[in-house]
């Protein structure tokens, strides 16, 4: 049985300061997960295709209006060959980022798709932000098995103000997720933590909602500015009232990470970079002991991993994959952990066929 958490409970754990309670939470949240997912850590290559991006979202460094940023798009040739490390490093899937950028032509990508789908044994996940519902469909009938979109806050008030809306995109990120599961993608999403003006209660908020939304997949990590941005350079109308402001720090990271995995223990939970980013030589360690069962390493051609700067000093491993692998391969056996096989699907569909 998972233990239930009442939402006074959530609230308390979020403002917990002390190391030895929090130990607890830890303690609970890795049991959760060794129970329901366990021991396997499920790897899948993040392939950064294009840092184009049409939006203005207040936070992130690959905003449009942006003008310092240099952009990329990869070739078809140049996906290709991480699709292809990913294979020879024995990868369940890839994980197709980037901004919301409409020159990633829809039947571009469904081609893309068909090739990978049909030449390799990988799951692909799309994260490509809010595109057009035929295109959805498209790629899905193109053989996308997974979608990542994160809703980012729960107040309404707050994400109107950070995510200027798309007018021929009505609906919102919660919609097109709903949208996303009839369309039978694995639909994964999350949320940044300590937004300027976030309250502990729109976290509490959020992981009620992470429930509602049965989720496949839950990323969340902390926000961390940048310069280039409205938000980074300090709204001051987002302000939450005092006391309210959860922080953007690395222990918020844990704690949300640790009660994810108490309130959605079937889901698969995947290391936030902003957490190795905030701590390099722990970070991606502590989030394994503290519920995480999924690693992303990063394929997207070295060239290019600098510019995908949606905050400063983003981690990423410079190493060559292969390096990176039999690294991360000796840390998670030092913890106990194994490589999982296969795509790693979701545990929460295994967990209803056992049913
Ligand atoms: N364009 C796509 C995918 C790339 S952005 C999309 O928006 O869904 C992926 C995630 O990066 C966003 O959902 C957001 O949660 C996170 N992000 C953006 N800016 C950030 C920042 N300044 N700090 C931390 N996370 C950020
Ligand atoms: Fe574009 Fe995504 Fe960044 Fe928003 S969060 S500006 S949609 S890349």
């Amino acid at each position: 049985m998972t233990p239930a958490l009442a939402r006074s409970e959530v609230l308390q754990w979020l403002r917990e300061e002390n190391e030895t309670r929090l130990d607890e939470l830890w303690r609970l949240a890795d049991d959760v997960r060794r129970r329901h997912v366990g021991d396997e850590v499920h790897l899948r290559g993040l392939i950064e295709l294009s840092n184009h991006c049409e939006r203005r979202c207040a936070y992130c460094g690959l905003r449009s209006e942006n003008r310092s940023l240099q952009r990329y798009r990869l070739t078809r040739e140049e996906v290709l060959d991480s699709v292809s490390q990913a294979v020879a490093l024995g990868y369940g899937s890839v994980v197709l980022q980037a901004g919301e950028d409409s020159g990633i032509a829809a039947e571009w990508l469904a081609d893309l798709l068909r090739r990978v789908k049909g030449e390799t044994p990988l799951a692909v996940t799309l994260s490509l932000g809010e595109r057009a519902d035929e295109e959805l469909v498209l790629w899905r009938d193109a053989g996308a098995d997974r979608y990542l979109l994160r809703f980012e806050t729960c107040d309404e008030a707050l994400y109107e103000q950070i995510h200027p809306a798309r007018p021929d995109r009505p609906g919102g990120r919660k919609a097109m997720l709903k949208r996303l599961k009839a369309l039978g993608y694995e639909t994964g999403s999350g949320v940044m933590i300590g937004i300027p003006g976030q309250t502990y209660a729109d976290l509490a908020d959020s992981l009620e909602a992470f429930r509602e939304l049965d989720l496949d997949m839950i990323g969340v990590g902390p926000y961390l500015p940048h310069p280039n941005t409205p938000l980074g350079r300090q709204v001051e109308s987002l302000q939450a009232p005092p006391g309210e402001q959860a922080p953007n720090t690395e222990l918020m990271g844990y704690k949300l990470v640790a009660l994810t995995r108490i309130v959605c223990p079937d889901t698969n939970i995947p290391s936030a970079t902003a957490l190795a980013t905030l701590n390099q030589r722990d970070g991606r360690q502590l989030g394994l002991a503290r519920g995480v069962n999924v690693v992303m390493p990063n394929l997207t051609p070295p060239k290019y991993r600098q510019l995908h700067e949606i905050y400063p000093a983003k981690a990423c491993n410079f190493e060559t994959p292969g390096a990176f692998d039999s690294h991360l391969r000796q840390s998670l056996a030092a913890m106990g952990r194994r490589v999982g096989t296969g795509r790693g699907d979701s545990p929460k569909r295994r967990a209803a066929l056992a049913d």
